[in-house]
């Protein structure tokens, strides 16, 4: 049975859409079509952006609600989400290919973690403080919602990276209007749900499912005061320059071409590292951000790295996404897939070794699977050591010594994630500071919500979680007394 919603949620309540116009929603497992849902035109974005200006604007309204209200609100959407969050796995890994013990343990929980953290960081933040002037006087500096947020998500992990972006704009006192990627529009409606649910006031969050016209048209939109954008490099540019324009606040989350850097001390065993080795740079099959996908190795040991990534995955278990033991399920597209063996083919093109995978895999007549892939002898020049590929190739790159590893870790147009592989971690760490990245880690990789998130060059401009990104949602003002 397929799930279809006919109406959007704006202003509160599920209303009709301008048009009948509508997204299919396919499984990237089956390939078959699971649900479709009402498409926003322009009229709705207006309908849906008016919605969120009107409960931002209220002076009774939520931006004015006391922080601890704001916070109580926001505990109880938790606790409505958490109630959905079997619901929401299921309807993540069918849509985009997510293995379910991935969106079991990530998209059904994190949401519900930043919410309780923000709500949190809202009840401890002082919004008001006083300081003496140097010039005489007193000065308020108090920090305001920045007003209403136009937020716009990928696909990967579209439950994740929308919390990102509602759990601290809400905390500040924000509005948002969200629009999620048409891949997974099914899963957005049960946040929808949960936030009717927990009285969240009417028009502070809406959705509207489209495609990259009416993000382009969100974006743009008069009436909104901050755009948060996750996505690719080449539609983050645009956004850019459309924000610039309008001289628009905005937070860009992009691509990556992340090193894991395996130092000549490192531990290669995989009963010991090789779930940690396979989240740093195989997850949810290559189609995570801040995956290390270039494997720096050092020639004294290259052989033998190149052998354990290989054992590593060549053992994962390629399946539906809905299967409990699965660890590689489909890409999320056949367009996605596509652009994967073209990555492929060029790698061997420019002459770099195939070690493993390069293929569909065996018995998957259906879905948009591709074998993990291992390529060795690849050159740092070459373009899938260059180019964010979203898939589950990993290019191994031979180095001399320390710092020739930070050189080629550092010869990239991205800077978003990374991992350092060490038994001294005090020498991972010193390596770990040396690469111009967002975020990296020693041994491990964890995306905490503690941890401010995102990227420098290529990857991004501006940082999501954290008590940081609470700041991102605020607007400064000084009164002068
Ligand atoms: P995408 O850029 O094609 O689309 C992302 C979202 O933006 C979708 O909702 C899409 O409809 C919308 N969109 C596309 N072009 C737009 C435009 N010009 N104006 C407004 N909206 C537009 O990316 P994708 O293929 O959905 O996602 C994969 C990409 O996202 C990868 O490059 C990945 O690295 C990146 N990503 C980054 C992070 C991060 O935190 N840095 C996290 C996840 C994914």
């Amino acid at each position: 049975m397929t799930i279809q919603y006919d109406k959007l949620f704006i202003g509160g309540s599920w209303v009709s859409p301008s048009s009948s116009r509508t997204i299919t929603v396919v499984s990237a497992s089956t390939e078959e079509i699971i649900g479709s849902v009402a498409e926003a035109q322009e009229a709705d974005v207006d309908a849906a952006v008016d919605a969120a200006r009107t409960a931002f604007d209220d002076s009774n309204g939520w931006a004015h609600w006391e922080p601890a209200q704001r916070a109580e609100a926001m505990e109880r959407f938790a606790s409505a989400l958490e109630s959905r969050g079997q619901e929401i796995a299921q309807r993540v890994s069918s849509q985009n290919g997510m293995p379910i013990a991935i969106s079991s343990a990530f998209e059904a929980t994190f949401p519900a973690y930043l919410l309780r953290y923000y709500a949190g960081v809202a009840r401890a933040t002082n919004l008001e403080e006083d300081r003496t002037g140097l010039l005489g006087g007193t000065i308020k500096v108090r920090h305001q919602p920045i007003g209403v947020v136009g937020a716009i998500v990928p696909w990967n992990f579209p439950q994740s990276l929308a919390a990102f972006k509602y759990a601290p704009a809400l905390a500040a006192g924000c509005t948002l209007v969200i629009k999620p990627s048409p891949e997974t529009v099914l899963d957005m409606r049960l946040v929808a749900d949960a936030a009717a649910e927990a009285g969240i006031p009417n028009g502070v969050i809406n959705f509207v499912p489209g495609g990259r016209e009416i993000g382009a048209y969100l974006v743009a939109h008069p009436r909104i005061d901050k755009v948060s954008f996750t996505g690719s490099t080449a539609a983050g540019r645009s956004i850019a320059e459309t924000c610039g324009r309008l001289l628009r606040p905005v937070t860009l989350e992009l691509g990556g071409k992340s090193a894991a850097i395996v130092l000549d001390d490192a531990e290669l065993d995989l009963a010991t590292i090789g779930q940690k080795l396979f989240q740093a740079t195989l997850l949810n099959q290559g189609q995570t951000c801040f995956l290390g996908t270039r494997v720096l190795a050092p020639r004294s040991r290259y052989d033998e790295v190149v052998q354990t990534f290989a054992a590593m995955a060549g053992s994962l278990k390629i399946g539906d996404a809905l299967d409990p033991t699965t660890q590689i399920g489909p890409m999320v597209s056949d367009r996605q897939r596509n652009r994967v063996e073209g990555y492929i083919a060029k790698g061997k093109a420019e002459g770099a070794k195939l070690v493993l995978g390069g293929g569909r895999p065996a018995g998957q007549d259906k879905g948009w699977f591709v074998e993990p892939t291992i390529f060795a002898n690849v050159d740092n020049n070459h373009t899938i050591a260059q180019e964010e590929i979203f898939g589950p190739v990993l290019s191994l790159i031979a180095y001399d010594d320390d710092d020739d590893a930070v050189r080629i870790a550092n010869d990239s147009d991205y800077g978003l994630g990374g991992t350092v592989w060490t038994a001294d971690s005090d020498r991972g760490l010193g390596v770990a500071r040396r690469v111009q990245t967002g975020t990296i880690g020693v041994n491990t990789y964890l995306l905490d919500p503690t941890s401010p998130f995102g990227g420098v060059k290529a990857s991004g401009i501006g940082r999501e979680l954290g008590p940081e990104a609470l700041g991102s949602y605020q607007q400064i003002k000084s009164i002068c007394i």
